[in-house]
């Protein structure tokens, strides 16, 4: 199979192209490369303010989402005791990995089922914990957090543990249910929303993402974001992307159909698939993964492979989803 031919359903990236405004945007920047960006990113983070509606002083930018999830754990590790960090498992790979190489101790709490299990993650907190990040919806199993549970769980855990609710994904949800980390805000000071502009805006590529947060825990990130940290040119595409909601929006909406039809396919075919919020499904095969990943790559279909678990597909184009659907229904990977 020709590399031309390979269906990247690896990484959660949008199977789309920029827009042109937003290659038009990157082509007009690419002219000053020659010159420093903002010591800040100012521009991008007013742009990003103006869209959510919510105060400047409310938005950090960062080197996409795992960018603000370093800066975040920064603040934990330094001071007199440093803290501990929270986690469902699984979820993000990025939070154990960026943790550990800044030596902070991690926690896990086990999912139930495929999705977080609050009530055990609340009763998790202790003295040491100093944040908790949630993933909703989950990566890699597609679970959303719903708005119930995390206002009970926002309820009990104390102000002075920072909780990050990673919504990266939020963009593909469709479930009314879904918790709204943005209207969820204004009544928890400790409560900061991750985005990035990677997975919604198919921009993966210029390492952009934000948070919005409460004006103290903003300071804080901002106060450790490197000088010059976001080119102008990844600035530029975000800001055109902003510009372009209704495109992006659209084809928000096309990858969460096309999810649902996946999803609807492998049921039909006796295959165990959970529901998904995200932009990929979640085949929990165990012992059986390694083997449904090397039958993918066969077909020129490269999925996220967690060896013992399962594996993680991302949905793009129709003809990538129909061959993912041409692998899974096969009877070797029904329900035994
Ligand atoms: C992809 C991802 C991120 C970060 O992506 P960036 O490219 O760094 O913006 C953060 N959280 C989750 C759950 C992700 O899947």
């Amino acid at each position: 199979m020709s590399e031309q031919h390979t269906h990247r359903a690896a990484a959660n990236e949008s199977p789309y192209p920029p827009p042109p405004a937003v290659l038009d945007a990157v082509a007009e920047a690419s002219t000053r490369i020659n010159r420093y960006p903002e010591v800040y990113p100012t521009t991008l983070a007013e742009a990003i303010a103006a869209h959510h509606g919510v105060p400047v002083e409310q938005v950090a930018v960062g080197a996409g989402g795992a960018g603000l999830i370093q800066q975040m754990l920064h603040l934990v590790a330094r001071g007199r005791r440093r803290g501990e960090a929270l986690f469902a498992w699984r979820s993000f790979e990025g939070y154990p990995l960026i943790a550990e190489g800044m030596g902070v101790p991690v926690r896990r709490v086990p999912l139930r089922g495929h999705a977080h299990d609050l009530e055990a993650m609340a009763k998790a907190v202790r003295r040491r914990t100093k944040l908790v990040f949630l993933c909703s919806p989950n990566n890699p199993t597609g679970a959303a957090i719903r708005q119930d549970e995390l206002d009970a769980f926002l309820a009990r855990v104390p102000r002075r543990v920072f909780v990050v609710l990673d919504e990266v994904y939020r963009g593909f949800a469709t479930d009314p249910a879904t918790a709204d980390g943005l209207r969820t805000l204004p009544a928890h000071p400790n409560l900061v929303v991750l985005r990035s502009f990677s997975k919604a805006y198919g921009l993966a590529g210029l390492r952009v993402g934000y948070a919005v947060g409460h004006s103290g825990p903003i300071a804080g990130l901002r106060a450790v974001t490197m000088p010059f940290l976001v080119p102008e040119v990844a600035q530029a595409a975000a800001i055109a992307a902003l510009a372009a909601e209704p495109e992006y929006a659209a084809r928000r909406r096309e990858v969460a159909a096309e999810r649902d039809r996946v999803l609807r396919a492998l049921r039909e075919a006796g295959v165990d698939a959970p529901p998904s919020e995200g932009n990929f499904v979640w085949l929990p095969l165990g012992e059986r993964t390694d083997a449904f990943e090397a039958a993918c790559r066969a077909e020129g279909l490269l999925v996220h492979a967690f060896p013992g678990e399962g594996a993680r597909v991302t949905i793009g184009l129709p003809e990538s989803n129909d061959l993912l659907l041409k692998v899974a229904t096969g009877t070797a990977w029904s329900r035994p």
